[in-house]
């Protein structure tokens, strides 16, 4: 098993089909135990559903008060802290003019500062170890200028996410953290709503070289491996699981 012994905390997994938790299931199937951190109270359920030992907790990821809290709980109960999945995210389809200001700090908040925030709330902890992993949710949206499905907003919160994460990984290596991130392409989860037409998605199959979607799965392997100490030597490192929708 790749992450025996480990403890992992990973935001937004409390969604049925979500990234986040497909990544719990991995994350516990390979030894780990996983505390979810997600603003839906489905966050207590999704953990139990887990299996003995994990555990679910409250967390605005956009509310550093909120995020130090459910980091304290989690030192608590599990003793330490090896891995952050830095995985909670929002997304809107509008375009650049549609963007109201409350739109574009709520995009913001939840995907870039939220990073920010829960990093914040466990560097201090892993830094005292000399060890941790820490793996980013970007998105192909932040490479390409979007045109998936999020808008300008969105693509320019997760190439904040590229920045913060990379700047991250400068700063913390020294300490034994590591620092990467993830760019999916299309992965056919809830968060698009049902606002995703069988038309849009047959035209964006069109790009795709592996000619499908990709499913939360697919993410949950690389998150795997970026938690784990097959990539011992890897950081400031950005993945993209997108099907070859980018080759870059
Ligand atoms: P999802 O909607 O199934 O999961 C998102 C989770 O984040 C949910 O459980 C939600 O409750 C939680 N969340 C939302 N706001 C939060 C907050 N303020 N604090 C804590 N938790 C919060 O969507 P998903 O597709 O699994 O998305 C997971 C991540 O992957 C997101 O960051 C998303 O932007 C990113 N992503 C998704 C795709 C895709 O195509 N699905 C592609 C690239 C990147």
């Amino acid at each position: 098993m790749l992450l025996s012994g480990k403890t992992a905390i990973i935001s937004g997994a409390a969604s049925k089909r979500g990234i986040g938790l497909a990544t719990a299931r991995r994350f516990a199937a390979e030894g780990a135990k996983v505390a979810i951190l997600d603003i839906d109270a489905a966050a207590a359920e999704a953990a139990a559903a887990l299996g003995d030992g994990h555990i679910g907790l409250g967390c605005n990821v956009a509310d550093k008060a909120s995020c130090n809290d459910a980091v304290a709980q989690v030192i608590r109960q599990f003793g330490v802290i090896d891995i952050l999945i830095n995985n909670a995210g929002i997304t809107q389809p509008v375009k650049l003019l549609e963007i109201s200001p409350a739109d574009w700090d709520r995009i913001q908040d939840v995907n870039l500062k939220g990073v920010l925030f829960l990093s914040q709330a466990v560097i201090p902890h892993m830094r005292a170890r000399k060890q941790g992993s820490i793996a980013c949710m970007s998105s192909v949206s932040a490479q390409r200028g979007g045109g998936i499905f999020g808008g300008p907003h969105y693509s320019a919160a997760k190439a904040g996410v590229l920045g913060l994460a990379k700047a991250m990984a400068r700063e913390f290596g020294i300490d034994g953290i590591r620092v990467n991130c993830v760019t999916p392409g299309l992965i056919g989860t809830d968060i698009t709503a049902g606002k995703l037409t069988d038309e849009m998605k047959a035209k964006i199959l069109e790009g795709i070289p592996l000619n499908r979607l990709g499913t939360a799965e697919d993410v949950a392997g690389i998150y795997t491996f970026l938690a784990s100490d097959l990539s011992a030597y890897v950081t400031g490192a950005v993945i993209d699981v997108n099907g070859g929708m980018l080759i870059h």
